[in-house]
C-alpha cells in the first residue's frame, strides 16, 4: 500500500530537516527520507563534529601554553581515539536533537533510500528501507534536499581508500594515526582538518593551488591565516597542484607541481582542488533523476 503525503523532503541535513519543520508548522503532512543519520552531513559528518575535533586541538594547545597563562600543567598527552570519541559523541546528541523536533513536529521520519519513479499524477517516492525492502511513498510537492558528496581525485587516477587517501569522513575518523598528511585545497574543511592534525604534532603540508590560502575570503584574511597557520607548524604550499599520487608500500607518493614533495606522507587527505576540479562536493540531486 501507498503511503501519502502532502510533502515529502528527501535528506535530513540542515536544508532538509528545517523545511520538514517548516512545511509541518504550516499544516501540511510531512515526511522526511534518510539513508543515513538525522541532521545529515552538517550535524554528523560535517559542521559539527569538526568544531568538536578543533576544540580538542584548541584545549591541547592551550594546555601546552599553560605557563602564558601562570598554570603549570605537567605531562599534556593526548589519546586520538579519545579525542575522535568525543566528536562522534557530540554529533551524536545533534542527531538525537533532530529525531526529537521531528517527533515534536509531527513529522513522519522514513529510514532508507529513496529513488523517484516516473509517472502517475503525483511523484512517487520508493524507498529501500535498512531490510533491503522498496516501500511506495507518494506527495503532492517533493522536496530534494540530498546535499553534495565527496568529489575523488580523477586527474590524478587515484580513488580515497579510506586508509591511506581520505574523504573528509575518513579524517574525521581516521583509521590510524598518521605521522604526516597532505591535504589538498586550503578552504575551510582542508585548513580545518590541517590545522587540528598540526596540533596534535602530524607533519602536516598543505596544498593549494591559488596564490593563497583560504581563497574564498578576503586578501588580509588569508595573509593573517597564513602567517598564523605557519606558525603553528603547518607547511603551506600556494601556487602549487596535485599531479598525481601513488600509494606505496608504506604511505602515498605525490607529484605536486612536478616535484616530488609527498614522499614521505603516511596518508593524503583531500579537500577541494583535488587535480584540476574545483570543488570539492557535488550535488547529489543532479546525478539523480526524477
Ligand atoms: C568536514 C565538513 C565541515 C563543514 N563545516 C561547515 C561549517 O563549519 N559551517 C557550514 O556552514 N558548513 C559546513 N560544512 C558544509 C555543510 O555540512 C553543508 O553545507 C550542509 O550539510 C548542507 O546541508 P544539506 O541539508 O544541503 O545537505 P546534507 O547535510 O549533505 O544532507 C543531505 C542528506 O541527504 C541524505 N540523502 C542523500 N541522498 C539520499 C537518498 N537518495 N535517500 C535518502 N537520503 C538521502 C544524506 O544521507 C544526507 O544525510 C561542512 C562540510 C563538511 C564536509
Amino acid at each position: 500500500m501507498t503511503t501519502s503525503f502532502d510533502v515529502i523532503v528527501i535528506g535530513s541535513g540542515p536544508g532538509g530537516y528545517v523545511t520538514a519543520i517548516r512545511a509541518s508548522q504550516l499544516g501540511l503532512k510531512t515526511g522526511i527520507v534518510e539513508r543515513d543519520r538525522l541532521g545529515g552531513i552538517c550535524l554528523n559528518w560535517g559542521c559539527i563534529p569538526t568544531k568538536a575535533l578543533l576544540r580538542s586541538a584548541e584545549v591541547y594547545r592551550n594546555a601546552q601554553h599553560a605557563a602564558d597563562f601562570g598554570l603549570s600543567i605537567e605531562n599534556v598527552k593526548f589519546d586520538p581515539e579519545a579525542v575522535v570519541k568525543r566528536s562522534r559523541g557530540v554529533a551524536g546528541r545533534m542527531e538525537k536533537g533532530v529525531q526529537f523536533l521531528m517527533k515534536k513536529n509531527k513529522i513522519t521520519v522514513i529510514e532508507g533510500e529513496a529513488r523517484l519513479e516516473k509517472g502517475g499524477a503525483a511523484p512517487k517516492v520508493i524507498v529501500k528501507g535498512k531490510d533491503g525492502k522498496d516501500a511506495p511513498y507518494e506527495a503532492k510537492h517533493l522536496i530534494l534536499a540530498t546535499g553534495a558528496r565527496a568529489r575523488e581525485i580523477p586527474a590524478a587516477g587515484l580513488k580515497a581508500d579510506g586508509k591511506r587517501i581520505w574523504t573528509y569522513r575518513d579524517a574525521m575518523t581516521p583509521p590510524s594515526w598518521p605521522e604526516s598528511l597532505l591535504v589538498f585545497g586550503s578552504g575551510a574543511i582542508g585548513i580545518e582538518f590541517a590545522s587540528f592534525y598540526a596540533a596534535f604534532g602530524v607533519k602536516t603540508t598543505v596544498v593549494e593551488l591559488l596564490d593563497r590560502v583560504l581563497p574564498v575570503e578576503d586578501e588580509e584574511i588569508s595573509a593573517f591565516a597564513k602567517k598564523r597557520f605557519e606558525k603553528e607548524g603547518l607547511k603551506i604550499l600556494t601556487s602549487t597542484e596535485a599531479k598525481s599520487l601513488k600509494a606505496t608500500a608504506n604511505g602515498v607518493e605525490a607529484v605536486i607541481a612536478g616535484e616530488r614533495q609527498g614522499r614521505d606522507a603516511d596518508g593524503v587527505a583531500c579537500d577541494r582542488r583535488c587535480g584540476h576540479h574545483r570543488q570539492y562536493r557535488k550535488p547529489r540531486s543532479r546525478r539523480r533523476s526524477a
